[in-house]
């Protein structure tokens, strides 16, 4: 292993060389089944034809071009994804947490325009927003933020799931602007919140004057039976974040918001170099069309309770297991121990899976799944956790 770069992961001692669907290959040869999807990027699976296709094609015809013109494909896909979350305008960067910095970047300008000089945030216990200085001081969770202080002021900190906690900030805090929640905590430990969580906030925010500003980078593009996560509740937020499956591994974020917030940023306000460009704006129109063409978001609703209905059957009973819990294909398994040990094991037997928040195992496959792929990371993950709760129960 080479010392020219960082140390910013832990690296496992595996090198993917090739990819095809829900399949990766290492340097050796062996083949991975993937339940992981490089962290819900990969919702088409690798090397997706369409995409592969969209990307090569426009390789050849003009990788980039600067913002200062107009950009055809950034066009189509604003207004693709746009009309799919139900909101007008679209700007587009290159990841989730400058996607967040958009919607920060527009909350606290919508606060100026009404006279707040000290615009707030409310933000969730145990939420992740991203590493940039603003993101990680939004993000709830010390460990992020340890060591790369002074924070970003301006946050105000409630339990997730929490309406009345929203509700005694409203009543003692006059500087509030906005909401920035995860419809379901994806690295917080795939936490969901109760029913009417999120319309509840839709009605706070409306009755306040508030931005909902909804954080829908590892939830959205269909991952959770939905294009995204708010329609569960039939609500459409003022400003929503987009990236991870939005460009199928091509690096793209978008910032998509309606009304007011939709008109905020102008010339001169904010901008991105790469953001947009035609490249990843391409494979961007592929994910949606082919996510679309291919009736991927039914087949995520389908195969995620496929796929809860088979862990509750071979866990739900088991010692050790706390929580089996997520929506269409995200999914947690909490188990009553740390279990980051799991994740080499899992590789070790041919299976790409991730640990968060210590105890979650979390299962974030391609959307493009078949049936017995689905059902083999149930039977994999399943003895895997078996096997692990027994011995560390005798330990
Ligand atoms: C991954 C993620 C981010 C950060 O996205 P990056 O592309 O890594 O900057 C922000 N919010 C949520 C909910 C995420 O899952």
């Amino acid at each position: 292993m080479t010392d020219a770069l960082m140390s910013t992961y832990a690296r496992l001692p595996v090198t993917m060389v090739r990819g095809e669907g829900a399949r990766v290959w290492d340097s050796d040869g062996r083949a991975y089944l993937d339940a992981l999807a490089g962290i819900a990027v990969c919702a088409l699976g690798h090397a997706h034809p369409a995409v592969a296709e969209a990307v090569a094609d426009q390789a050849r015809t003009l990788v980039h071009v600067s913002n200062n013109y107009r950009i055809e494909a950034q066009e189509r896909l604003g207004e693709r994804l746009t009309q799919l979350a139900g909101h007008e305008r679209a700007f587009f960067c290159n990841s989730g947490a400058e996607a967040n910095e958009a919607a920060l970047k527009i909350a606290r300008r919508y606060g100026h325009e009404q006279g707040i000089d000290e615009p707030a945030v409310i933000v969730c216990e145990r939420a992740f927003h991203g590493r940039t200085l603003a993101t990680l001081s939004a993000t709830g969770n010390r460990k992020i933020q340890a060591g790369f202080e002074p924070l970003v002021q301006g946050f105000v900190r409630v339990p997730f799931g929490d309406i009345d906690a929203v509700e005694r900030v409203a009543a003692n805090r006059r500087n509030v602007v906005a909401v920035l929640v995860e419809p379901i905590q994806g690295e917080g430990g795939v936490r969901t919140a109760p029913d009417g969580y999120l319309a509840g906030l839709r009605e706070v925010c409306d009755r306040n004057g508030w931005l909902l500003m909804c954080d829908e980078i590892q939830t959205g593009v269909g991952r959770t039976g939905r294009w995204f996560a708010q329609q569960h509740e039939n609500i459409v937020a003022d400003v929503t974040t987009v990236a991870k499956a939005l460009g199928n591994g091509v690096p793209i974020g978008a910032c998509i918001a309606r009304g007011p917030a939709a008109e905020i940023l102008v010339p001169g306000s904010h901008g991105s170099t790469f953001g947009g460009n035609p490249l990843a704006c391409r494979a961007g129109l592929a994910v949606l069309d082919t996510i679309e063409a291919d009736g991927l978001v039914e087949r995520a609703a389908t195969l995620g309770e496929r796929m809860r209905a088979g862990f509750r059957a071979s866990l739900g009973e088991v010692e050790g297991v706390r929580e089996i819990r997520g929506q269409g294909l995200m999914i947690g398994i909490e188990l009553e121990r740390d279990c980051g040990a799991l994740v080499r094991r899992a590789l070790d037997a041919g299976l790409l899976i991730n640990v968060t928040a210590g105890s979650t195992l979390r299962l974030l496959p391609p959307l493009v799944l078949s049936d017995d792929q689905a059902d083999a990371i149930v039977e994999g993950v399943s003895e895997l956790a078996r096997t692990f709760l027994t011995e560390s129960a005798g330990s």
